[in-house]
């Protein structure tokens, strides 16, 4: 069978298939597997590519397939207006929450009431109505700040989803392999050979269409046939969908004895209102101070990298030279403001567009490909009409990260597993 996309939800699929006893070629259109999950270089320095920590449900998943890899357990810290929260919370961060106990109790009293979701549609909504101190309201837009998206437009299902950390996803409970994310993809790509499955690099997929008892998926390498195919193209709800806000990134390197927090990965820092800062984002527009979020990419002798991730405005491919040096200057302000001499440390700075890294990668900077109108799900992983199965975050699990991504192959597996047949080349 024909798996497309060496994405972590191909990849998963198509060795939780190769364990079925099935035969399965993979066929992805870069020269390397992992989609968004691997390392970049860039004037000498190596940075993660995109996905960067995970729900530990990841762990469970990996090992159903035979894959091990050793995590480790980082905190993460979010600096929101005045305040400091460390998750999982510290003692410290314990008496914060607990000075936010009413708001805390009122928001939870609201969703626990039958009828609530027809009262709220939105996050801004419910916080609007729960929270009486801005800062705290702040910190509880964490999940529209994480899915990039304006509150105000933000599901109450999803938020509540974003809060629940569904499938063992969240902030407090994040893990790493311990020599960064492109561990994961090198382990599925052994484990996926060592059953005799193959990847076809640069081999792009351009359509699917039924033969007599099976299918033959067209490519820029010629064409394949196949009983079932299994695709890691995103499955769109509709012709024209909407995505979540894409993530820019700012790569710097810093000298090596730059200072950052022990047993931290994410430094976070969310503006006083960060919810009218993801409005004016939506609006297309750049706000003064917005949120964004700092974590280690690698740590040599020579160097220490990191990534910067932060939103563009929607519609918006690139920022004007102003506009690119006050966000560059609004970014290491607040990090030495966060991380004291972090700043002085810094020996190479380079912000890559989702646009540019879109040109460079083949690949999207969205988090949430299909913002899908509220009371609906994702698309079903078979798709009826055409018989082809689907992995991603366009279906499977209610939630838009790597663990749901994995989950989905692993679902799609068993769904195809009694059906599947042998794949050849034509
Ligand atoms: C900037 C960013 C940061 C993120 N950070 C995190 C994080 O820290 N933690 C987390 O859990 N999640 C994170 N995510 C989400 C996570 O990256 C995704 O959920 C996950 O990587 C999705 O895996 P996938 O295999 O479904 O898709 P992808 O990684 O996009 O892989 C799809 C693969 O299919 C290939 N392909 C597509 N079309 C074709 C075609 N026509 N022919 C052949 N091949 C094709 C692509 O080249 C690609 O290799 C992040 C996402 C972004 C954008």
């Amino acid at each position: 069978m024909i798996v497309i996309g060496a994405g972590l939800a191909g990849l998963v699929s198509a060795i939780s298939l190769l364990q079925r006893g099935r035969s399965v070629t993979v066929l992805e259109r870069r020269s390397v597997p992992g989609g968004l999950c691997g390392s970049t270089h860039i004037n000498g320095y190596k940075f993660t590519l995109a996905c960067n920590d995970f729900g530990s449900s990841m762990r469970r998943y990996l090992s159903e397939i035979g894959v091990s890899l050793t995590f480790d357990e980082h905190a993460s810290v979010w600096h929101v207006g005045d305040e400091k929260y460390v998750l999982p919370p510290t003692p410290e961060t314990q008496e914060t929450l607990a000075r936010h106990k009413a708001d805390s109790d009122r928001l939870a009293e609201a969703v626990s009431r039958p009828g609530f979701d027809e009262k709220f549609e939105s996050a801004a909504q419910l916080l609007e109505a729960t929270v009486r101190d801005p800062g705290y309201a702040d910190f509880r837009t964490l999940p529209s700040y994480v899915s990039g998206l304006d509150p105000a437009k933000h599901r109450l299902d999803w938020f509540l989803q974003g809060t629940s950390k569904n499938p063992d996803y969240g902030y407090d409970n994040l893990i790493t392999p311990v020599e960064g994310p492109e561990q994961i993809t090198e382990a599925l790509v052994e484990r996926l050979s060592r059953l005799g499955g193959s990847i076809h690099y640069d081999t792009d997929v351009h359509g699917i269409h039924d033969t007599d008892g099976g299918k033959a998926v067209t490519t820029s390498r010629g064409e394949f046939h196949t009983r079932t195919v299994v695709s890691g193209k995103e499955r769109f709800s509709s012709n024209e969908p909407r995505s979540g806000l894409q993530l820019a990134t700012l790569h710097i390197a810093t000298r090596p004895e730059a200072p950052f927090p022990s047993g931290v990965h994410t430094v976070g820092s969310l503006p006083a209102g960060l919810g009218r800062s993801m409005a004016a984002l939506d609006a297309g527009r750049f706000p003064g101070r917005f949120g964004f979020h700092i974590f280690p990419c690698a740590a040599t002798e020579a160097y220490r990298s990191f990534n910067v991730y932060f939103y563009y405005p929607r519609g918006v491919e690139e920022l004007d030279e102003p506009t690119s040096t006050a966000v560059r200057n609004y970014i290491t302000g607040e990090l030495d403001r966060m991380i004291p001499g972090f700043a002085s440390a810094i020996v190479f700075q380079r912000l890559v567009s989702p646009t540019q890294f879109m040109n460079e990668h083949g690949l999207r900077r969205v988090s949430i490909q299909d913002i899908l109108p509220a009371g609906t799900g994702k698309p079903a992983i078979r798709d009826a009409a055409t018989g082809v199965y689907h992995v991603g975050n366009t279906v499977g699990p209610p939630a838009y990260h790597a663990s749901a991504a994995v989950l989905s192959g692993l679902q799609a597996a068993e769904l195809v597993a009694p059906e599947a047949g042998r794949a050849r080349t034509a």
